[in-house]
């Protein structure tokens, strides 16, 4: 890309982040849910040609049969070229879609957009291939498919539902009363466009199987996605603590590393490692130990911030790195008050460290007590790989070992 068009997409992009319709620069986990949203993108713009390649197989087959039967005189000219033009213009804005996917995912509502763009067509199609005559309402049923498929929540399918079982109500009630004068068709008798009882029961049923797709489709989604989750879940978690695992902190620290030297913006990771907890072992069994492990990983849950967007998500990344030893990645995050962005001047490594290391000296289990020794290091000031950042944040938590433990230690420069 040359240095203009980057420059205008940035101008770009600070326009429309101001009215809070672009997802700015998104967080690891909001690059990873827009990744599984690109690709579902992806798909339905595929299915969409599809769509387009069926649609010009049926109008060739269709208009072939009516011309050599004698029927196709009843169709007009004019019919056709509309019909066409929108062909021709869903076959532009899926190009724009085929072409652009990555770019468009940053927007907020880029999804309800093409499948109310879809249906708008869908409806143009339907008034053109005779309206309440048409059979062509049944794509509505693959728009709702569509949505089911790509909107997150179901509550937006269902309302893509309605708004099918609407806007087709809307036309019906409009060539009914001569608003939009119906078009008619060949073999399909024209004074069914003015039978008022006709037009009721087409579009109550219309309605019916569109709200019925929707409610079955979204719930399936809901399933599959229900368990998609779960299945990663169990891949990147810890089966005991329910923290993450070292390969999701390396995946991680990964991503950090690369957003934040995109965006030039901070990080930091802590190491903690229990004092003692062989000792502890040894006293009081590897049950207790179990239990005390599980306990500090809810300290560290209870510390750590989320975020409560739909679907919510964990800022900070806690990890349980092996054994009794944990790593906590917290993006955005200085080392101390004042350094970097100011946005996240209230909010340091080294208070949050504090923090953990003061409430795991408060935990009681049963009267058992523990306590916990600290390393802390920053991107990039500390390195700017994964390996040189572990290597700093272990090196400051052999130092706190080193020096008594129970204590939080700073990465050297
Ligand atoms: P230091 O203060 O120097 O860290 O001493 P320490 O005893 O904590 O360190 P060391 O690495 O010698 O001991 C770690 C112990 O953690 C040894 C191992 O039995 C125990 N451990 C590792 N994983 C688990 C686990 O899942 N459950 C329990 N109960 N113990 C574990
Ligand atoms: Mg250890
Ligand atoms: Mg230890």
């Amino acid at each position: 890309m040359t240095v203009e068009r980057i420059e205008l997409m940035e101008w770009f992009k600070s326009l429309i982040k101001r009215f809070g319709v672009y997802r700015g620069d998104p967080t690891s986990h909001e690059l990873e849910l827009l990744g599984e949203s690109q690709g579902r993108m992806q798909l339905v713009v595929k299915t969409r040609w599809l769509l387009i390649i069926l649609l010009a197989i049926y109008g060739m087959y269709a208009g072939g049969f009516m011309y050599f039967s004698g029927n196709g005189a009843d169709l007009r000219i004019s019919q056709l070229l509309v019909l066409g033009g929108a062909m021709a213009a869903v076959v532009a804005y899926n190009l724009f879609y085929h072409r652009y996917f990555r770019e468009l995912s940053h927007f907020v509502c880029i999804n309800h957009l093409q499948i109310l763009l879809d249906i708008l067509f869908v409806t143009i199609l339907i008034h053109y291939s005779g309206g309440a005559l048409s059979w062509f309402w049944a794509v509505y049923l693959v728009l709702t498919l569509e949505a089911s498929f790509l909107l997150e929540r179901r509550g937006d399918v269902w309302f893509i539902g309605a708004v099918g079982g609407l806007i087709y109500g809307a036309l019906l009630t409009a060539e009914f009363y001569g608003i939009i004068p119906p078009i008619g068709m060949p073999l399909i008798d024209p004074a069914l466009q003015h039978n008022f009882v006709y037009v009721m029961l087409l579009w109550f049923w219309v309605s019916l199987m569109n709200g019925t797709v929707a409610i079955i489709s979204a719930y399936l989604m809901a399933i599959i996605r229900k368990r998609e989750n779960d299945l990663k879940l169990m891949v990147i978690k810890d089966q005991m603590t329910k923290l993450y695992n070292r390969g999701y902190f390396f995946r991680t620290l990964n991503s950090e590393i690369q957003r934040s030297l995109r965006y030039d913006h901070v990080f930091s990771v802590i190491f903690l490692d229990l004092d003692n907890f062989k000792k502890f072992n040894d006293t009081y069994g590897h049950l207790e130990g179990d239990r005390l492990l599980k306990a500090v990983a809810q300290i560290f849950r209870d510390n750590i911030r989320r975020s409560e967007t739909e679907p919510p998500y964990d800022v900070d990344v806690p990890c349980r790195y092996g054994g009794e030893e944990f790593a906590i990645i917290l993006p955005e995050t200085p080392l101390k008050p004042g350094l970097g962005s100011e946005s996240s001047s209230s909010i340091n490594a080294l208070g949050f460290a504090e923090r953990i290391r003061k409430d795991v000296e408060r935990l009681e289990i049963d009267g058992r007590k523990a306590t916990v020794s600290i390393g802390v290091a920053s991107f990039p000031q500390h390195g700017s790989t994964p390996d040189a950042l572990v290597k700093a944040a272990d090196d400051a938590l052999y130092r706190a070992k080193n020096g008594g433990k129970n204590r939080v230690e700073l990465a050297v420069e």
